[in-house]
């Protein structure tokens, strides 16, 4: 006999932050046989493909593409700009800046990180400080997270930029855009970022397997300096094909350039402008439904990040008292087919805080309706968990959606 509470039969809402949802256009466009791979129409397709991520990135630069998730796109990035023993400073605001900085200490690379916690963004006369103490430029490059989709911080990359010029320093600037590619404003060529990476999982709604790195002229003249760069992650191949397996390092990730295509017409389409403002509108429906949620006396949920200039559009970091956040997941999961993040490297994994955090991913094919389903979920399950919240949240959300924001 089945459960007469389940309400999760229907489509199912996968809310993490990435991989997001895909579009309906984007799996129609992978579902095909294999097309041949050294002539026709997937070549043709990939060199569209090409100038078209790069209008994304708002760069008139290079870009290569790997079949690899983000840490392929991260260890690619180091691997043409760096050798063992180069130093590289990393301002951190979350897990994934601590990732990128221990994968370069895996290649040889002396990491220097500047921590500030999980709540806070980068702190600019800190790095400033570093900056001007090196004297003999040491420092190669400064990685900077533009989303850590750990604490869902948005750090201002341009203002690293800023850092850099202002100590005269010669680091490469270096950008991982996994999380925002496609949802928070980013200016690669305005911003002075001399390398960016990204995936395609996320802003880019296409299941998880491509990424890409963005390189400029600076960063491609370090590469070409350096002594040897690994035959698998060197770009100048995948920029510069003699033919067109090169582009991939052997055989080309077929069904994902196809949903690629698909997904960038989407982007294209709707306009970037349209998209960037279409994610800020949605996170501040969640945002609104999250404060009125918040007022309570006592304990309730938190936003991890409380000034809203420094929150992404594309994943928030919430808290509910432990272990409600695990519970809330759990249930919506199960009653109605509504998946929410895990809190990532916010807590130890076996810590009984681990079970307070949470993410909602809002990243990419997601519209005004999805949005409030999400919400009226986490309504639905706060109620059904006893969990004390404050009142008004869906009104506050709708409010937002509407154009009627306070
Ligand atoms: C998702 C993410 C990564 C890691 O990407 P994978 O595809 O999981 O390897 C790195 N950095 C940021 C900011 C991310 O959001």
């Amino acid at each position: 006999m089945g459960s007469t509470d389940l309400l999760s039969a229907g489509r199912s809402y996968l809310a993490i932050p990435g991989p997001s949802v895909m579009p309906d256009s984007v799996l129609q466009a992978m579902h095909r046989p294999s097309p041949n791979i050294y002539g026709g129409e997937l070549l043709e397709l990939t060199e569209s493909v090409i100038p078209d991520l790069a209008r994304v990135a708002r760069t008139k630069h290079n870009v290569a593409i790997y079949i690899a998730n983000g840490h392929g796109a991260w260890e690619a990035a180091l691997s043409n700009t760096l050798v063992p023993g180069d130093r590289v400073l990393v301002p951190a605001s979350g897990a994934f800046a601590r990732g990128w900085g221990d994968m370069a200490a895996g290649l040889g690379v002396e990491v220097e990180v500047l921590d500030f916690g999980l709540k806070a963004p980068f702190d600019f006369g800190r790095i400033a400080d570093v900056l001007a103490a090196d004297k003999s430029h040491s420092i190669k490059a400064v990685l900077g997270v533009h989303v850590d989709t750990s604490t869902s911080i948005r750090n201002d990359i341009s203002a690293l930029r800023t850092c850099l010029d202002e100590a005269s320093h010669p680091a490469l600037l270096m950008a991982d855009c996994i999380a925002s590619l496609g949802c928070d404003p980013f200016e690669m060529d305005d911003w002075g970022v001399d390398v960016m990476v990204a995936g395609c999982q996320k802003g880019l709604m296409v299941p998880a397997g491509v990424s890409f790195v963005f390189f400029n002229d600076k960063a491609a003249a370090v590469r070409t300096a350096l002594p040897r760069v690994s035959r698998y992650w060197d770009w100048v191949p995948r920029t510069e094909p003699q033919v067109f397996y090169h582009y991939f390092g052997g055989t080309a990730p077929t069904h994902h350039m196809y949903g690629l295509r698909a997904a960038l017409d989407l982007i294209h389409d709707e306009g970037m402008d349209n998209v960037w403002a279409r994610h800020a509108r949605l996170a501040r429906a969640i945002w609104a439904a999250c404060d009125r949620w918040s007022d309570i006396e006592g304990e309730g949920l938190q936003l991890n990040v409380r000034d809203v200039n420094l929150r992404s559009h594309a994943v928030t970091a919430l808290w509910l008292p432990s272990p409600n956040g695990t519970a809330l997941r759990s249930w919506l999961e199960e009653k109605l087919g509504l998946t929410l993040g895990i809190g990532l490297g916010m807590a130890p994994s076996d810590s009984p805080e681990w079970h307070g955090h949470f993410r909602l991913g809002h990243m990419g094919h997601v519209n005004g309706h999805m949005i409030l389903g999400l919400l009226g979920g986490i309504e639905a399950g706060l109620k059904a968990l006893s969990i004390p919240h404050g009142d008004g949240a869906l009104a506050a959300a709708a409010e937002v959606v509407a154009g009627k924001e306070g």
